[in-house]
């Protein structure tokens, strides 16, 4: 495999996955789904893996499930936009089954390195696969969620995929508001400048609590080689 750590850009990165053969999620692929959004986003969003409508266009979140995101984003003043949206594996994993540690490994390169060269402010997991990978816990996203937790230089926030909302009603698509509402008040203390979300005093965040550190929240986050599993 290429050494991406080298690649300095999110197009020639996007390049190299868009013929990845790296595990065997390339074989019943359609599209490599890299990512979708402005490059030099303060929030960048991780889900899970594509599903068939995203395998078919080849950009993450064009389904139902996208569309709920999108109106949530709004509701805060997001413009889907103004975030780049990725997921933890590029290709989708037949009959939407969860990607395996293996097919995880092979692409978690891409991910790292999404992540390093958009360089957000707040990173947003949604659902348990994205939000236990990336905060390397078991616990689930009912309790990890509701607070945002220091990660690697910047700010992470759980909440609920919004296939979660599709099925669960009123109280999860509630609960995703609030999650969001934080990202927007970390962006409000943390967003100008894009500065180190370490400087300063922590903000007050209407959806939660800042309790949690998780990784070293001292690492410049451009320095970093962010390990996701074992931070
Ligand atoms: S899922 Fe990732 S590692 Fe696997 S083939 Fe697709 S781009 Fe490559």
């Amino acid at each position: 495999m290429t050494d991406l750590t080298t690649v300095d850009s999110l197009e020639e990165l996007e390049a190299i996955a868009s013929v990845c053969t790296d595990c065997r999620l390339s074989e019943g692929r359609t599209n490599v789904v890299f990512a979708s959004g402005t490059a030099d986003a303060s929030v960048m969003i991780v889900g899970e893996g594509p599903g068939q409508q995203e395998d078919e266009q080849g950009l993450p979140f064009v389904g139902r499930s996208g569309k709920l995101l999108t109106t949530l984003l709004a509701e805060q003043g997001i413009e889907r936009e103004q975030v780049y949206i990725a997921n933890v594996v590029k290709c989708r994993p037949p009959g939407n089954r969860d990607p395996k540690p293996d097919e995880i490994d092979a692409c978690k390169p891409y991910l790292q390195r999404q992540i390093q060269l958009v360089d957000p402010v707040v990173v947003v997991t949604l659902g348990n696969f994205s939000s236990k990978l990336l905060l390397n816990t078991t616990t689930g996203i009912t309790r990890l969620r509701g607070q945002a937790y220091e990660w690697w230089g910047r700010w992470l926030v759980p909440t609920f995929h919004p296939a979660a909302a599709l099925r669960g009603g009123a109280k999860v698509t509630d609960d995703i508001r609030t999650d969001i509402a934080t990202v927007v008040d970390l962006l409000t203390v943390h967003g100008e400048g894009r500065s180190s979300p370490t400087d300063g005093t922590a903000p007050a965040v209407s959806g939660g609590t800042l309790s949690e550190t998780r990784g070293d929240p001292s690492v410049d986050p451009h320095d970093q080689q962010l390990d996701l599993f074992d931070p």
